[in-house]
């Protein structure tokens, strides 16, 4: 944990994003006052407002922000395709060293394809086939003949977010560590990962339980059977796609938080990408982000708010039946955030 925990206000930096993200960053703001949240906002643009404002989608004074407050939530950034841009979340991620990207899954309406879902899945966010070195290899006159890739996983890498992750299940009541790989064909790149695995898991034996599965199998179990699943841990592109998939188990993409946490900061942000084509239109769902705000809390000491805000997003949803077009309903964005900020006020 980086930042402390007291009841006076915690300097954070807002980045708003692209696309649907200053919509949602808006309405979440708003509930967040409502709430009483103790955040004191810096608002810094990146993403596609970036390389508008300082030419850089992270440009230097947003850097700057995080580096002075270690604590953001950021609204989905779009990487420009082509233009020499690498992705704006892996540099996020690799300038701040947050190694661990916490996904929850966690069912808020009742009656979906799937009941009583609650698992976290566990990703490790700076290493892995996801750090995209890759390059094109001309053959004949097609400079593109042949795409190479690596992918690079360290035992230390693999130790760390093995032991977040078990630390994670201690500290949040959780009995049993899912470790997921493919070392049965990328025997060295993901078997490093097994192994460290094996090494971890002993030092919480009798606390926490481990078990094992091959990512495609994990995949299909995660539709057949998604309870038996309870912390899942990953390397970075599995935990990519997986946690996809998990958020398919809850309502979709508009239902997921994350939250990326290394030694020195922590940003928090949903799932979800800037959504352009639905931006400008007023209709995205604030609950992913509403709810990164919630892991937000959590990790400044404020269980309560973060349960208080928790528990009224359901009772909008299940109560008041107002929900955002992806889930079925017809509510504005705008729309949302007043229903949670009315019964904020007890309306
Ligand atoms: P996306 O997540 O933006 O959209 C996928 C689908 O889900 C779309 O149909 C979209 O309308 C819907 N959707 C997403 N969020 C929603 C919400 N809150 N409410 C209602 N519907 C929602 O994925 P994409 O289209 O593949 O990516 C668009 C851009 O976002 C790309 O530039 C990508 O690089 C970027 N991206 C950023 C992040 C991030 O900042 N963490 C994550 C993923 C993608």
């Amino acid at each position: 944990m980086t930042a402390t925990a007291n009841r006076g206000q915690i300097p954070a930096t807002l980045i708003p994003g692209d696309g649907i993200g200053p919509e949602i960053a808006g309405s979440v703001t708003a509930v967040l006052e409502a709430l009483g949240a103790p955040f004191v906002w810096d608002v810094q643009q990146g993403g596609l407002a970036g390389i508008e404002t300082a030419g850089d989608p992270l440009p230097s004074a947003l850097l700057d922000s995080i580096r002075r407050t270690r604590l953001a939530l950021k609204g989905p950034l779009t990487t420009p395709i082509g233009g020499g841009y690498r992705s704006v979340n892996v540099r996020l991620r690799e300038e701040f060293h947050l190694y661990a990207n916490v996904r929850p899954a966690r069912t808020l309406i009742p009656g979906g394809r799937y009941e009583d879902i609650d698992l976290v899945l566990i990703r490790e966010n700076l290493e892995g086939l996801y750090v995209a070195f890759e390059h094109y290899i001309p053959v004949g006159d097609d400079p593109k003949a042949v795409a190479f890739s690596s992918g690079v996983n360290t035992k230390a890498g693999a130790r760390r977010i093995l032991e977040f992750a078990f630390d994670y299940a201690l500290r949040n009541g959780r009995r049993k560590v899912t470790v997921v790989h493919k070392a049965n064909v990328l025997k060295a790149l993901t078997g490093i990962f097994l192994d460290a695995a094996r090494e971890v898991a002993p030092l919480y034996e009798g606390r926490v339980a481990m078990d094992d599965r091959i990512v495609d199998a994990c995949a299909m179990q995660l539709v057949l059977n998604p309870w038996q699943f309870d912390v899942i841990v990953t390397t970075n592109l599995f935990g990519d796609i997986l946690s996809d998939e998990a958020a398919g188990l809850v309502g979709g993409l508009g239902m997921a938080p994350g939250a990326n946490i290394g030694a020195g900061a922590a940003i928090f942000e949903a799932v979800h990408g800037s959504a352009p084509d639905i931006a400008g239109k007023g209709i995205a769902n604030p609950t992913a982000l509403l709810l990164a705000a919630g892991l937000m809390l959590e990790h400044v000491g404020r269980v309560d708010l973060a349960q208080h805000l928790h528990a009224v997003i359901g009772e909008v949803l299940n109560l008041d039946k107002i929900r955002t077009g992806d889930l079925g309903g017809t509510a504005t964005t705008k729309d949302f955030a007043q229903a949670i900020m009315r019964r904020l006020a007890g309306g």
